[in-house]
């Protein structure tokens, strides 16, 4: 007998949509059909949709070190509100950064205690530690995330053109994608050392910065590592319908690519920075409406893979800085990925591909990402016509600074299902147990 039912729901399945419900034992899918019997827990469906619950590839929960300025604790019950039952963690702005076996495990421990929600960890590749990768790999990162400009952070400097070819040698070796943060070291502090000198630090001084080229420089150049190196390249939050434009280029050059965008590129534009301010500041920045619509359209047409928050909190004070160079760069959203794009009017068989899917697919995690017997029950049950205004006391985050707050957006998470377990329900958090760590399958050339 199943543990969990539930009925009548639209279940999206990599199939198309089906007026089904789901039995679940075990932690697993068992049954999906439109009759089934009965079990000791029954959810009623009924008007909502059922997606493969989030995995979200590309976020900061900062935890060890600088839990303060977030936590697998509040971070994962942002995630489980917004629908999320997996999420991959960045080797930084934790601190000492995951960039070796023992940072590693000090992660999981971490994590392991404080998090509701599953998670993986992506490794850091940064200069010096090439010798690392093998042991971060046997650890079970999905990958490793290496800065093309300064991270913010010293602790994780950025990889030089030698520490990206060679990590991507050895990446390729190992069997794991190489992630870039895509923007040029070089435009990016030769303008703002020229712009700041000539006294300008507004908003307007950051853009002009941080231009479109940046990013398209940046990622035709990891492009071409990633062809002569054979390393599967994944490149995250892409901001331009320019930067999708080289990236695909890459691909059609040979390289194996996989392409990231997040909600706020989709969302807001650099007008809106202008009316935001610091909330919204983010590295590489909201663009233009031109650039935004191009994304968009990216996404529409299947060329976007992946979306991931890129949740980066920080203490609301460091976003109050008179000169905006020195506001921390970061937008905390991870709760409202799926509203986002429900709000954008994106179909729900293509949240799924965007937000599970293709992520799981990518990086190796296995029998996750898609609504089928045998896989996981990682599910999130959603009303997509209820609509929401964005309130602080709806905020699970650890600070309520969010673009995000008094937005009007469709679509609201009813239930999240982590292993067959309600962790989320009806605005409260209801996890008996605690996430673990996800490893990837690697295929070693
Ligand atoms: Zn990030």
């Amino acid at each position: 007998m199943p543990d969990l039912t539930i009925r009548n729901g639209s279940v999206v399945t990599p199939e198309g949509i089906v007026r089904a419900g789901i039995a679940i034992e075990n932690e697993s899918i068992v049954d999906i059909a439109p009759d089934l019997s009965p079990a000791p827990v029954d959810i009623d469906a009924s008007g909502l949709t059922i997606l493969p619950g989030l995995i979200d590839i590309h976020l900061h929960f900062n935890e060890p070190g600088r839990a303060e300025w977030e936590g697998g604790e509040t971070g994962s019950r942002a995630l489980a509100a917004g629908g999320g039952t997996l999420f991959f963690d960045m080797p930084l702005n934790s601190t000492p950064c995951t960039i070796n076996a023992r940072e590693f495990d000090k992660k999981v421990a971490a994590l392991s205690i404080a998090c509701i929600t599953d998670f993986a960890l992506w490794g850091g590749l940064v200069p010096g530690n090439l010798e690392q990768l093998d042991e971060l790999a046997d650890r079970g990162v999905v990958g490793f995330k290496a800065f093309l400009c300064d991270s913010g952070l010293p602790e994780f400097p950025r990889a030089d053109d030698l520490t990206l070819y060679e990590g991507m040698q050895r990446a390729a070796k190992l069997g794991l994608p190489i992630a870039v943060h895509a923007e040029s070291e070089e435009i990016t502090k030769s303008l703002q050392q020229r712009i700041s000198a000539s006294g300008a630090t507004d908003i307007g001084a950051f853009l002009e910065s941080r231009p479109v080229i940046a990013e398209v420089e940046a990622i035709t150049r990891a492009g071409l590592m990633a062809r002569e190196t054979g390393c599967k390249l994944h490149i995250v939050h892409i901001s331009s319908g320019k930067g999708v434009a080289a990236a695909l280029e890459a691909r059609r050059l040979g390289a194996d690519v996989s392409l990231e965008t997040c909600p706020h590129y989709l969302l807001f534009t650099n007008d809106d920075l202008h009316r935001l301010g610091a909330i919204a500041k983010c590295t590489p920045p909201l663009r233009n409406n031109e650039q935004r619509t191009a994304l968009w359209s990216s996404v529409l047409s299947g060329e976007i893979d992946a979306i991931g928050s890129d949740h980066s909190p920080c203490p609301p004070e460091m976003k109050q800085r008179e000169n905006f160079f020195q506001v921390w760069g970061g937008i905390a959203g991870v709760q409202w990925t799926l509203p986002a794009l429900i709000e954008k009017g994106l179909a729900p068989e293509r949240i799924a591909a965007l937000t599970a899917q293709n992520g799981a697919r990518r990086f190796g995690i296995r029998d996750r990402g898609a609504i089928a017997v045998g896989a996981f029950a990682d599910l999130v049950l959603v009303d997509i016509g209820a609509l929401q205004i964005v309130q602080e006391a709806d905020l699970f985050q650890r600070h309520k600074v969010t673009p995000y707050l008094g937005m009007k957006l469709r679509g609201v998470v009813r239930k999240t299902i982590r292993r067959g377990q309600l962790i989320y329900s009806e605005g409260t958090i209801s996890a008996q147990t605690r996430g673990k760590l996800i490893k990837p399958k690697r295929t070693i050339q």
